[in-house]
């Protein structure tokens, strides 16, 4: 071992307390320190922040990073001043700072104190933001959640466009760190161009998850039935059960409670004490299930989760990889299970009849790969990773027969050329 990796080693105990690195992190952590433009595609939960911490807080200067929620940034500068010796080594440089506090953030950046500097991309607009971090000493700048500047990602954000010009105004040869979960090779190319970073190293993590079990049901008019026979069957496990309305999840929630199963329903309708109260009920395993509409998730962390069923089939194939991927974190069983009918995809065109002409076309590309997957009598699992430019093989893949169309192939319709009349 070299020192520079035993320093590396020693840093990622010091400040994380973890002995070794996940993945491709070592790998990517060393192209970020050697200073090259770096691309990191990993899927959610794979760890991808201390792809850029690790580096930012070895390094000489400020690495500044954009992120577009706000809460999470506070939850990473909060754990990051947990373990070091200054407060000032994490900052989060928004609108809400009054003038003394923007003087000490800039203070603390002068005296390189500050390793991480955390903004809001609408934050880096302010002139007087980026007239600043000129004239200081930035290591590299690291753009999370990066597939927010694609409008082929599931989460466009206009604000991210604009990031290449100010990269350069700030300063011209500084290193670009894009990292994203989203790993379609349009949205891929979309960050690779919108960043300015065609030479930049790319390192991918498989997005297979072995353990997670595929299975797509026609959804007749039994579907409330067939869910309480399913979630019955799996008595006492912790499950997610999608619903695209709000109407949809309380009706649910409230058939299951009939039923005798501990359900909690969870929408942005609800107040927030309920919406708190309901998700630490799952947490705590209070209930067993909640109902939700796609509010429910984001940072949910609870790796025990062994069903994610949809209600209504999701609007892209990424929103089902996310929402599915919230089963089996703990590596245990983790079945997946969505009810298909056509009629729901035409519900979902509907929605965004109001939407500009090219939000639309885009819209309507995703739902058609969301058609496709539901009716494949091809693997899913082949299917889900060739969508994320994957191929697959499930002879020696692992999970390979993790499937329904696996388990239990289509009978062929044999094609009949003797038919008489
Ligand atoms: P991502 O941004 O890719 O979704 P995060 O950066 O939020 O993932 O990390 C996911 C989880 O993995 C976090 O709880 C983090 O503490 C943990 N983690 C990251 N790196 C390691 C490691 N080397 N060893 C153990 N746990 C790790
Ligand atoms: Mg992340």
């Amino acid at each position: 071992m070299s020192i520079a990796e035993i320093d590396l080693h020693s840093a990622l105990k010091k400040y994380f307390g973890f002995s070794e690195f996940k993945g491709l992190q070592e790998e990517v952590i060393k192209n970020v320190v050697a200073g090259n433009n770096t691309f990191v595609i990993m899927p959610t939960g794979g760890g991808k922040s201390l792809c850029y911490q690790l580096p930012a807080l070895i390094a000489e200067g400020t690495a500044i990073v954009v992120s577009p929620l706000i809460a999470l940034m506070k939850n990473q500068v909060d754990a990051i001043r947990a373990v070091s010796e200054h407060e000032g080594v994490a900052h989060v440089l928004n609108s809400s700072l009054n003038k003394t506090e923007v003087k000490r953030v800039k203070d603390d950046i002068t005296n390189g104190i500050t390793k991480l500097l955390y903004v809001a991309p609408e934050s880096l607009t302010k002139e007087e933001y980026v007239d600043f971090l000129r004239t200081v000493k930035i290591s590299f700048m690291a753009v999370d959640e990066a597939h927010c500047i694609s409008e082929w990602g599931h989460d466009f954000r206009p604000e991210y466009r604009n990031l290449k010009t100010i990269i350069k105004r700030i300063g011209d040869d500084i290193p670009i760190v894009g990292l994203t979960a989203t790993a379609t090779p349009k949205v891929q190319e979309d960050i690779l161009k919108s960043l300015g970073m065609p030479n930049a190293v790319t390192f991918k993590a498989s997005f297979n998850r072995p353990n997670l079990y595929y299975e797509v049901r026609p959804k007749t008019k039994t579907v409330d039935a067939d869910i309480i026979r399913f979630v019955k069957q799996n008595d006492g496990k912790s499950g997610i059960i999608y619903c695209l309305s709000r109407k949809r999840v309380e009706g649910l929630a409230q058939v299951l409670q009939v039923n005798g199963v501990k359900a909690v329903p969870y929408h942005a309708g609800l107040d927030a004490k309920t919406r708190v109260k309901h998700q630490d009920m799952f947490l705590m395993e209070d209930t067993d299930v909640v109902v939700a509409t796609i509010a429910f998730g984001m940072g949910i962390d609870k790796p025990d989760v062994r069903f994610v069923i949809h209600h209504d089939i999701p609007k892209s194939i990424e929103s089902y990889y996310q929402e599915t991927g919230r089963a089996g974190r703990d590596g245990g069983e983790g079945h997946c299970l969505a009810y298909y009918a056509y009629k729901d995809i035409e519900k979902l065109e509907k929605f965004m009849a109001g939407k500009p002409v090219a939000e639309q076309e885009i819209g309507h590309a995703l739902l058609q790969e969301v058609v496709a997957f539901s009716e494949t009598s091809v693997s899913r699992r082949k299917f889900i990773l060739h969508y994320f430019g994957e191929e697959f093989d499930n002879e020696t893949g692992e999970g390979g027969d993790m499937d329904d169309n696996v388990r239990f192939p289509k009978k062929q319709v044999e094609a009949q050329d003797d038919v008489k009349i």
